[in-house]
């Protein structure tokens, strides 16, 4: 057998490609991981971790003015960007810290290096221009933002990645897209006292969520003051003469911002890697393409994570890297499970939902049972805020198996997870009748909508 300078070489120090390498390291094997910008990847370094603690901070606006129908009179209220920025960024080197020293305790080799791929067993590590060797490969380089191509102005636009450390707070910015990051970051900025704008080309946010949970945290963002242009897109950026910016819609509308924001899908980061000369096939998007068990078309070569263009969720790159080392290191070939993976849109208020929408539910069964609640959270009876909350279970009416589970209003995200498990499970509706509610909760809800709603007979709604 040829021999090699590691076992296992890991390209891409995120969520996926630590696991993988930190785990095979465990196992005594030799391994080598590289990463060309800062360990943790995207989650820890420029999305879910930093841009949670921002939600939390957004929160507040909202809090101190809740407090007030609970006796609190709260003094003048001011935020600091600066502070917030500084003290998310100690938390993110903290973190990075730990995803290293993890590493380096499993015995894994770091650089700090962009790692290109020279042939199916060799690897550049590019800051000392060594070629090293490796019997197996893992890619778990993520993806970048989206640009688009041909937009008059769009240097002039950030992207998640510097909205983490603008400088300053802007006093107004326009964010295009319709998904998670854009939805998430409208609700951030408004929060944090910006003018904020949402600019999506679709008819409603959030396209593949349940349309009980777009339309709602649509009006509920614009009973905030967050405004919403659909059907619209971004046509030119132009700086002014006051150094803000002149934002020109494909409607004809003119905006004046400070920033604008590009959310609009992210790309696999896949451009001279030498994928090619690896033998590595990647589909018209630049996805690296891999089997059941994340094999590439080269036999020694794996892919985990964004990069694939599958699910681009943290919990799904970590999960495939797990499959990686059954496959690869313990001999038993492990397919990742991707159904039923449930998410959580961070949101204000939050939205968090598992399993089929009403629609693609009602695309695939013929008699469904939808159970709806909508009511004003109790917390809010004395805050005085109309927000309401959402809950629904879409049920199949042959055997009484909940497909989905959706919710929008306060922790939403952490009853997703919970449903995940009953959905998981096979839980029929009857399985969540017999449970107990836990009293006073929101959630009782979930298990206290004895009666359906409406019903959904061949595509029809059905009263
Ligand atoms: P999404 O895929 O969620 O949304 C992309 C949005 O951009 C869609 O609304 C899409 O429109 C729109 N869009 C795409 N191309 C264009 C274009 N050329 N012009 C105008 N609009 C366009 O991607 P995000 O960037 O929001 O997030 C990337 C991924 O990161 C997500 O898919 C998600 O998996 C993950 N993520 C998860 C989070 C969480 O779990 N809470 C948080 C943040 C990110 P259309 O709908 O019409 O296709």
């Amino acid at each position: 057998m040829a021999s090699y300078d590691y076992d296992f070489f890991v390209i891409g120090g995120g969520s996926g490609g630590v696991r993988a390498a930190r785990l095979v390291a465990g196992m005594g094997k030799k391994v080598a991981i590289a990463e060309e910008y800062r360990y943790g990847g995207t989650c820890v370094i420029r999305g879910c971790v930093p841009k949670k603690l921002l939600v939390y901070a957004s929160h507040f606006s909202e809090e101190f003015e809740d407090a007030a129908g609970y006796g609190w009179t709260v003094g003048e209220s001011r935020f600091d960007w600066p502070t917030l920025i500084r003290n998310k960024d100690r938390e993110i080197a903290r973190l990075e810290g730990l995803y290293k020293m993890g590493l380096g305790n499993a015995g894994a080799e770091i650089f700090e290096s962009r790692a290109e791929l020279v042939d199916n067993h060799s690897v550049r590590i590019l800051n000392s221009n060594k070629i090293v060797t490796a019997d197996k490969i893992l890619v778990a380089v993520g993806g970048r933002a989206n640009h688009v191509d041909g937009l008059e102005g769009h240097e002039l636009a950030i992207t998640s990645n510097e909205a983490f450390d603008l400088p300053e707070l802007p006093k107004a910015i326009l964010i295009a897209g319709g998904g998670y990051i854009a939805v998430e970051f409208a609700n951030i900025f408004h929060g944090l006292g910006v003018e904020t704008t949402l600019i999506y080309r679709g008819a409603e946010i959030l396209k593949n969520f349940d349309m009980d949970m777009r339309r709602p945290l649509h009006k509920a963002m614009e009973a905030k003051g967050i405004r919403i242009l659909c059907g619209e897109v971004i046509s030119k950026i132009v700086r002014s003469a006051d150094d803000r910016l002149d934002v020109t819609t494909s409607a004809g509308k003119n905006l004046k911002v400070d920033q604008t924001m590009l959310a609009i899908g992210r790309v696999p980061n896949t451009a001279n890697l030498g994928l090619d000369k690896a033998g590595v096939r990647v589909d018209e998007a630049g996805a690296i393409i891999v089997d059941e068990h994340m094999r590439t078309s080269s036999e020694n070569i794996f892919a985990v994570g964004d990069v694939t263009d599958r699910v681009q969720l943290t919990p799904v790159a970590i999960h495939e890297a797990m499959c990686v080392v059954e496959t690869a290191f313990r001999d038993n070939p492990t397919t990742p499970d991707h159904d039923l993976i449930a998410t959580a849109v961070f949101s204000q208020p939050e939205i968090g939902t598992v399993g089929l929408s009403e629609d693609e539910a009602a695309g695939r069964f013929d008699h469904l049972e939808v159970y709806r609640a909508e009511f004003r959270p109790m917390r809010h009876t004395l805050s005085g805020r109309q927000e309401k909350t959402i809950m629904k279970l879409v049920v199949n009416g042959a055997d009484r198996k909940v497909l989905g589970a959706h919710i929008l209003g306060p922790d939403a995200g952490e009853l997703a997870q919970i449903l995940a498990i009953t959905l998981k499970a096979g839980c029929s509706k009857d399985d969540f009748d017999r449970t107990m509610a836990v009293h006073p909760t929101a959630s009782e809800e979930l298990v206290t909508m004895y009666q359906p709603t409406y019903r959904v007979e061949n595509g029809q709604r059905v009263e």
